[in-house]
């Protein structure tokens, strides 16, 4: 692959949006601030920029991408069969963190879709960043700025880190708001299926859709020969190079856990009111266990911090509970590869 002159870009520039915006026109690949993650955005109507996309992430050509648009009217260009539920939704929550699978119409390529006859659409709350695909006069098609399988990227920092040389540019609006990846719900059969958790919780979903089936891939592993709804869905992910082990129990009990099993390969991800009981090792926060959306939004970030060649292990906490803790849940699990153990067992 050539090596790019990776640009930083400011979100808040007008100049700079201009300038991503032409990018983009061009077949270019610029990294996006959004409200959930940052994305990796290529025009979603051309087919050789979005195989950039793939190559660029080293992303598995069969999953599918999320197309971005500047305002809900523009389903109507990609999708065909909108459900009533589908405009409910949008009026509820767009622009915002949640996504739509619904049946594509022709002028979506299959390397957007992964040759499935679906396509995921969503309108980001970000302004900067509608205003960008508004320039760009395409829907932009964009997964998490990340190298395939890692953490996703919450900082221009992270995009830089992961892609500098693979890019054209990247439009630093700061911080995500959200943290973890938008929630996705597939309208496009009989009833509504949650495909990921996200900053929309599946208790909020319901409230406006009155049913909801959950994907099995949501709540367990598939096996990597599985059939699932969007072939990504089966595909490591989130996860640092460190084995990711959850400590559940209680409090007390996973730090008498850690300690016993503590040495200078390991690291403790806990939240902001367990700290103290692992004084002495060096733990990490990501958030209050009181405070589900600041768990969001310190995840991957503090995945990326102890993502250090010396670390081989991180014993993490992870919180229990409906709403936004549903999706931190998910996405730890799967970091972790499902891999949790239970503290209480160890003390008897
Ligand atoms: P990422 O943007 O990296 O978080 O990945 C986008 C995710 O959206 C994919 O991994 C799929 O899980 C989901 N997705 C995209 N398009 C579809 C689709 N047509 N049907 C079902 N899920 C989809
Ligand atoms: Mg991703």
């Amino acid at each position: 692959m050539i090596e790019l002159n990776t640009v930083m870009l400011r979100a808040d520039n007008e100049q700079d949006l201009s300038r991503a915006a032409e990018l983009i026109k061009s077949g270019e690949l610029v990294g996006i601030p959004t409200e959930t993650v940052y994305g990796l955005g290529a025009d979603g109507l051309n087919v050789s920029a979005v195989a950039k996309i793939f190559k660029a992430k080293g992303r598995p050509s069969d999953n599918p991408l999320i197309l971005h648009i500047s305002e809900p009217s523009q389903m109507e260009q990609l999708c065909h069969d909108i459900p009533e539920k589908g405009w409910l939704l949008a009026k509820k929550f767009w622009p915002g963190p949640l996504t739509m699978v619904l049946p594509a119409k022709p002028i979506v390529p299959k390397v957007t879709t992964a040759n499935l006859d679906t396509v995921a659409i969503r309108c980001p709350k970000t302004e900067s960043t509608r205003k960008l695909i508004e320039l760009a006069g395409v829907p932009i098609a964009a997964p998490s700025a990340n190298a395939s399988g890692k953490p996703s990227t919450t900082t221009a920092e992270h995009v830089l880190h992961d892609m500098d040389g693979r890019i054209a540019a990247i439009l630093d609006g700061g911080a995500c708001e959200v943290g973890l990846e938008s929630t996705i719900v597939d309208l496009s059969g009989n009833k509504p299926v949650l495909l990921r958790p996200g900053g929309i919780t599946p208790e909020e979903l319901l409230d406006v859709l009155g049913e909801l089936e959950i994907d099995k891939a949501v709540l367990g592993q598939i096996d990597s020969d599985a059939v699932v709804r969007a072939p990504g869905m089966k595909y490591k992910h989130y996860a640092p190079n460190a084995e990711v082990i959850i400590v559940s129990g209680n409090a007390n009990d996973a730090a008498s856990y850690v300690r016993r099993r503590y040495n200078e390969q390991t690291a403790v991800l806990c939240f902001d009111e367990e700290l103290s009981l692992y004084e002495g090792l060096n733990p990490t926060s990501y958030g209050s266990e009181e405070d589900s959306m600041s768990l969001c939004a310190g995840l991957f970030s503090a995945l990326r911090t102890l993502d250090k060649p010396e670390i081989h292990t991180i014993y993490a906490r992870c919180p229990s509970g409906g709403g936004a803790a549903y999706a931190v849940r998910n996405r730890l699990n799967k970091a972790a590869g499902f891999c949790i153990v239970s503290a209480k067992e160890d003390t008897e």
